[in-house]
């Protein structure tokens, strides 16, 4: 078979990680008509708790990998640290969506920055630390910094914060001198992203730009609606994303996460190979959602442009939800959010609520940005999540 033949429903689609993403995923795939399989070797992963089948093994597991190729007609990924070999295995005997090649670029934040200055956009000022000889070679330019892991980081993890190259070479000591890069701390005004999506045929198409809150490292809100950013700007950062996703001819839907700095400028951060916790709003504020994006690009399905038609709001909602400021355990008051028009609850099935876990997210839609502003804070305050 051709690898641009269209997959139709029928046909079943697999992910690599058992994740929430991955849940969403499955959820979509099965609307549309796909079976599904999950790699995770976690019984209860969220996805594989919902999908058709559920190969409990690990990423590197030869025979695991296997029999998801026997099964699956197609593979995506919801988790960008899988094993480049795994993709690269796999793609031997299926269309595997992203590419080793792109995924594996997103894995290492200096691959990731080199990409970025190779498709001329602007990304912060930094230095690749793998040696003493770099470390003590960095400019103090690029002080006060973020020292981040370039592997493995997420949700603000693996990232310390130094001020004089004493602290940083207390803080590469701290992660264990392994590979880093040693990032400029920015002046940020704001932070927004844009979810790309680009099909085998080197079609594209995108999200509207969404505007993010983080507290600390994690996404907390996303604010989707017109005038949630200077026009310009957005249309600066949609092009920016699709360069950076023609340059890795990428397949699939990929997330591009940018910094507004205070004088109005806009720098590239990170790219997530997959749908992103910034794009759930598009679940119920768009036609076509970021997973649905995902189900296409895969299935080599025609992308057509979503279109957003309802202002929205995104709420994460973290394990702290599920304990009082005392620590006892708690159930968030979901009938009393569900009671204001234009709630979506999502949750992700995880039975064991942590503090900073991801535990679902609230959509909230209406028909102006000042009535989901309006609602979002109300349901904020029912949930006890900051003010914004
Ligand atoms: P995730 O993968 O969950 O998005 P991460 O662990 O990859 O997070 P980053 O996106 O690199 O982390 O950083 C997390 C947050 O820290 C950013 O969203 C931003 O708020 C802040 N931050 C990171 N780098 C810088 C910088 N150079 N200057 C100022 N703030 C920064
Ligand atoms: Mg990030």
């Amino acid at each position: 078979m051709s690898p641009n033949q269209p997959l139709l429903p029928g046909s079943t689609l697999g992910v690599l990680g058992g994740g929430q993403l991955g849940r969403m995923f499955v959820h979509q795939a099965q609307a549309m008509g796909y079976f599904t399989a999950v790699l995770d070797a976690d019984p209860d992963s969220p996805a594989g708790l919902v999908s058709h089948h559920h190969i409990q093994t690990g990423y590197e597991d030869p025979q695991g990998l296997a029999e998801l190729a026997r099964v699956a007609d197609a593979v995506t990924t919801e988790f960008e640290n899988v094993p480049a070999a795994a993709l690269a295995a796999l793609a031997a005997q299926r269309p595997v969506s992203p590419a080793a090649s792109a995924v594996s670029v997103a894995q290492d934040r200096a691959r990731e920055k080199a990409h970025f200055v190779a498709c001329g956009v602007p990304c912060a000022p930094y230095a690749v630390i793998e040696t003493a000889e770099q470390l003590a070679a960095v400019s103090p330019d690029l002080l006060p910094g973020i020292l981040k892991t370039a592997r493995m980081g997420y949700d603000g993890k693996g990232q310390v914060r130094v001020k004089t190259p004493a602290e940083l070479a207390a803080a590469w000591d701290s992660v264990g001198q392994v590979p880093c890069v040693l990032e400029k701390m920015l002046p940020l005004q704001l932070e927004c992203s844009v979810i790309v999506a680009r099909g085998a045929d080197g079609a594209m198409v995108h999200l509207p730009v969404q505007r993010n809150l983080h507290r600390d490292g994690i996404l907390a809100v996303t604010e989707v609606y017109e005038g949630n950013l200077p026009p310009a700007l957005a249309a600066q950062a949609v092009a920016a994303a699709k360069s950076v996703a023609e340059g890795l001819q990428y397949v699939g839907v990929l997330c591009v996460e940018f910094f507004v700095l205070q004088d109005g400028s806009l720098v590239v951060n990170e790219i997530a190979p997959r749908p992103h916790n910034s794009g759930h709003y598009s679940q119920n504020a768009c036609d076509v959602s970021q997973f649905e994006l995902q189900v296409r690009t895969m299935a080599r399905l025609p992308l057509t442009q979503p279109r957003q038609h309802s202002p929205a709001v995104m709420l994460n909602l973290l394990g702290d939800l599920w304990f009082t400021q005392g620590d006892a355990a708690q159930i968030p008051p979901w009938t009393d959010v569900l009671a204001l028009p234009g709630t979506h609850l999502h949750l992700y099935g995880k039975r064991d609520a942590k503090r900073g876990r991801k535990m679902g997210h609230l959509n909230i839609t209406a028909a102006t940005p000042e009535a989901a502003r309006a609602t979002a804070l109300k349901a904020a305050a029912l949930l006890g999540i900051d003010a914004f």
